[in-house]
């Protein structure tokens, strides 16, 4: 695939996510060429795409065009392909699916930038996967969303008691912000927005499990918030197991082990998994080019600056890595949109200075807190130590949000959509767009 031949210095970065478009962004008017390649053509703002699950937001909203997003910074194209591979001794990356059909294409660099993010990870079960779908794509999303909602119309027709229980039952497994957010907005939708609008069957009879193994929610907000949040969901009408794993998903029922070790098989149609984190497989193929090691969440180690350790042309960042700083400690920063964001401009800094003969000082991430929602008017946070709950926690929530979203239009879109649910308790994206009704 032809580069476009250049004879400024050419930057590839792959995945516009939260880390690799800020660094691109960092570029603006910089002289280098910018190639960001991805392969979906949009950026995803993750943190609202359980609203899309739940039909409380449309998959629209949630997501900008890339090309949208940088039309006005000239020295950046955007290629729509999926990376496969690296070669560093020719400077070049290996990409997939191109729109056109084409694949094993090339396209050459002077300096790399990967941040290709995680997945959840099944701790090796991934034959849960169809059972018990990830929310972590859009696509992810809207399956989550049509199974939620086909479980309310299934238990409308259900005649056999046992069986409209278990279409009526909601396994969340991890009970870390994002199966919190989901568990509570499930329970909303159950026992508010539906409940009305069945009439065989009363929607607020649903059950909500949240799975979490370790013996609190939200492990990484201070106990004090985990226990707030805790009672919250349960006015709400979730159940927190702490202390439980799951250790099988069959197609009907759920196997869930209690911290004293008894399992119980709990009938439920609908999985969500939002438990574990597994690096993209970026990272291990970066680190086997390098001939160094990824650790056991598959994440890369690279530098304070956020090189490769061997190759100083190439950077990783965001969800996929750990940094080793100067003093070879590691930093441990939390998978979270604000440290690949930091990083991300990071390296666009990283990258300007050296252009012009600068060098640049360690990656410093600065933490500006930690925020959960519950439901609604309900949140916790925990900013720079001053740990809120309830009402006003919610509010930073939303304002934080919506200042972090891509796009006036779809600032303008999702406040006014909040803006109408909360008045009417109602969701106006509740579409079925596919049938998935299994049967026993
Ligand atoms: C459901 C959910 C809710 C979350 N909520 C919050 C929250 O409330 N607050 C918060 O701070 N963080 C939250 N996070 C975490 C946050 O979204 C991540 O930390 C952040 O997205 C990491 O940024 P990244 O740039 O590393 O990866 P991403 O933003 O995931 O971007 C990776 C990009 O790389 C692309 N890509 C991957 N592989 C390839 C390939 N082989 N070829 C081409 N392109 C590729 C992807 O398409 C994607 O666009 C949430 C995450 C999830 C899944």
């Amino acid at each position: 695939m032809s580069a476009g031949e250049s004879a400024r210095h050419r930057v590839l970065v792959v995945g516009g996510g939260f880390g690799g478009l800020q660094a691109v962004r960092k570029l603006r008017g910089a002289a280098v060429d910018v190639t960001l390649v991805d392969r979906q053509n949009f950026h995803l703002f993750q943190p609202l795409v359980y609203q899309v699950a739940t039909g409380a937001l449309s998959a629209a909203e949630v997501a900008a065009p890339l090309r949208a997003v940088l039309r006005r910074q000239a020295n950046v194209r955007v290629v729509l392909a999926e990376v496969s591979g690296f070669d560093f001794e020719r400077r070049q990356v290996v990409l997939d699916h191109l729109a056109n059909g084409g694949r094993g294409e090339r396209l050459g660099y002077d300096t790399l930038v990967v941040a290709g993010g995680s997945r959840y990870s099944y701790f090796g079960h991934d034959d849960w996967k169809a059972r018990a779908p990830e929310l972590k794509s859009l696509a992810g999303a809207l399956d989550i969303r049509n199974r939620i909602l086909t479980a309310f119309e299934a238990a409308e027709v259900e005649l056999d008691e046992e069986r409209r229980r278990s279409w009526l039952t909601f396994v969340v497994v991890g009970g870390g912000p994002t199966g919190v957010e989901m568990a509570g907005q499930i329970a909303e939708l159950a026992r508010e927005t539906l409940r009305h609008d069945f009439r065989q069957v009363d929607t607020r009879s649903a059950r909500v499990l949240l799975v979490e193994i370790a013996d609190r929610i939200l492990t990484g907000f201070p106990p004090s918030l985990s226990h707030k949040a805790e009672r919250a969901l349960e006015k709400l009408g979730v159940t927190p197991l702490v202390g439980h794993t799951v250790v099988d998903v069959g197609s009907v029922s759920v196997a869930i082990r209690s911290a004293s070790g008894e399992v119980e098989d709990v009938g439920a149609r609908t999985v969500i998994w939002a438990a574990g984190v597994a690096a993209s497989p970026l990272a291990a193929a970066l680190a086997s080019a390098d001939g160094s090691e990824v650790d056991r969440a598959g994440r890369l180690s690279v530098t304070a600056n956020l090189t490769l350790p061997n190759r100083p042309e190439v950077f990783a960042l965001g969800d996929m890595v750990r940094v080793v700083q100067s003093d070879g400690t590691i930093a441990d920063l939390p998978g979270l949109a604000p440290v690949a964001m930091q990083e991300g401009r990071y390296v666009g800094r990283v990258i300007r200075n050296r252009l012009r003969g600068r060098s640049t000082e360690p990656f410093r991430y600065i933490d500006k807190g930690n925020l959960a929602t519950i439901g609604r008017s309900k949140a916790v946070a925990d900013i720079k130590g001053i740990r809120i709950g309830g009402f006003a926690a919610w509010v930073t929530w939303l304002l934080v949000h919506l200042f972090y979203l891509i796009g006036f239009q779809n600032r303008l879109l999702v406040v006014t959509r909040w803006m109408f649910s909360y008045v009417t308790r109602g969701r106006g994206a509740r579409l079925i767009t596919e049938s998935r009704a299994e049967t026993e």
